[in-house]
């Protein structure tokens, strides 16, 4: 394993963690290295940014520590039981391999998870030495998320929040019984068990932190979590139920929903083929509608068809929408704005430029449009100065005359 050169490694990994969705970096606190102390930044010019042909960021240099798993998770390529071609780095070889990456430029911080190697204490102990060697040793002000391991003793979980900016715990899967069947070497109390603790630990030192100014920092981006869609039976009902409770209890920055990938040598619990990627992209438009929208979790699963899946074809707002006609349409100049955000085609940034507007002038169908990317979409939905839907909002074929050509999806504009 070890004769492997670091580019070998570097390849091997890096791929490996490509499943790994949880690469943001929004919401951390602002540091930079300005003045000549330190080293990186959260922010700023020069830091390269890049998406993936599948939209997901890689800005971050993402890597596993190691490919090697005690655990034998059967959607996963890295189980034991797999027979991928293994890697494994040193704590020491990725704080050289960020450091040079960061000065070259190519990244804004580390995003670092395992596969468990040894035993879970032993990784997550080679994860923290990771992030301390960068911020101890090197003063690295940059960007680290660290995937923590919920199986490892509590105070090592707790360890990782006080040198990364986030770190995150994956649910896996959307139901205890699909944790149970797909991962059984994982228990969901432990789980929610370490994110209560990481919660508790953020709380407690964000209090700290209004008392004493130099009280230490402590995961300041928050926690977030993954779940993989498709691997098992749960229906987008059961994913948004989930996200909803999590978000809930464990106040999360961010759920991000994995499309389940097929992998070589599939174990046969697992369904043949990928769930259609725009399942993915529907999860996190609806996710976008609890966060931004005032949509409840109850509303979100109105939205979805009799098997208990949101529709493909179309975006969950404007499924709902169509459920829920009577509530349409609704007046620009006069509605409030909770309503406004129902409307289809309607995004935060347009409803508060209407609510703006209409302080000092009442708007027409075409201000409403100089706001949208697609005034027809939003059309039967609306009443202004000179428009009223007179029968369009209770058409039959409404939905076939909205849906978006297959190829076109939309990136939570709705
Ligand atoms: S513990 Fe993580 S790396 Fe190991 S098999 Fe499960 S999902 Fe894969």
């Amino acid at each position: 394993m070890s004769q492997k050169s670091i580019i070998d490694r570097l390849a091997i990994l890096a791929d490996a963690a490509k499943y790994d969705a949880s690469c943001a970096s929004s919401g951390t606190a602002k540091k930079n290295s300005l003045g000549g102390k330190g080293i990186g930044s959260t922010e700023g010019m020069g830091i390269c940014h890049a998406y993936a042909p599948d939209g997901r960021c890689i800005s971050l240099l993402k890597l596993l520590l190691t490919n090697h798993c005690i655990f034998d998770c059967h959607y996963c390529i890295n189980r034991k039981s797999s027979n991928v071609e293994r890697a494994r780095f040193t704590p020491q070889e990725i704080v050289d391999l960020t450091l040079s990456f960061y000065r070259r430029n190519y990244i804004e911080g580390l995003f670092l998870s395992s596969g468990i190697i040894k035993s879970s204490n032993h990784t997550m102990e080679q994860l923290v030495e990771t992030a301390r060697i960068l911020r101890e040793e090197h003063d690295f002000r940059g960007y680290i998320h660290l995937k923590t391991i919920p199986e490892a003793d509590p105070e090592l979980v707790h360890q990782a929040g006080l040198y990364a900016d986030r770190v995150s715990i994956n649910v896996e899967l959307p139901t205890d019984s699909g944790l149970v069947k797909l991962a059984p070497d994982k228990n969901a109390q432990q789980i929610e068990g370490a994110m209560g603790g990481m919660k508790m630990a953020i709380r407690q030192a964000k209090d700290e932190k209004k008392r004493f100014r130099h009280a230490p920092r402590f995961a300041p981006a928050g926690q977030s979590t993954q779940m993989i869609v498709g691997a098992d039976a749960a229906t987008d009902a059961d994913i948004v139920g989930k996200a909803s409770r999590l978000y809930d209890n464990f106040r999360l920055r961010r759920v991000y929903y994995s499309a389940f990938s097929p992998i070589p040598d599939a174990s046969a619990v697992l369904p043949l083929k990928r769930p259609p990627l725009i399942r993915e992209h529907r999860l996190y438009q609806s996710d976008w509608l609890m966060r931004f929208y005032g949509y409840q979790p109850s509303e979100v699963m109105q939205a979805t068809e009799a098997d208990g899946n949101l529709p493909l074809d179309i975006d969950p707002k404007l499924a709902w929408a169509l459920k829920f006609r009577e509530r349409f349409p609704v007046d620009v100049n006069r509605a409030s704005r909770e309503d406004l955000l129902r409307v289809p085609g309607l995004g935060v940034k347009a409803v508060n430029q209407i609510v703006a507007s209409r302080r000092h002038r009442t708007l027409r169908l075409d201000d409403v449009a100089r706001l949208t990317v697609s005034i027809t979409k939003v059309r039967p939905f609306i009443c202004a100065l000179d428009w009223r839907p007179v029968m369009l909002t209770d058409r039959a074929d409404l939905r076939a005359l909205l849906a978006p050509k297959r190829e076109q999806l939309e990136l939570f504009s709705a």
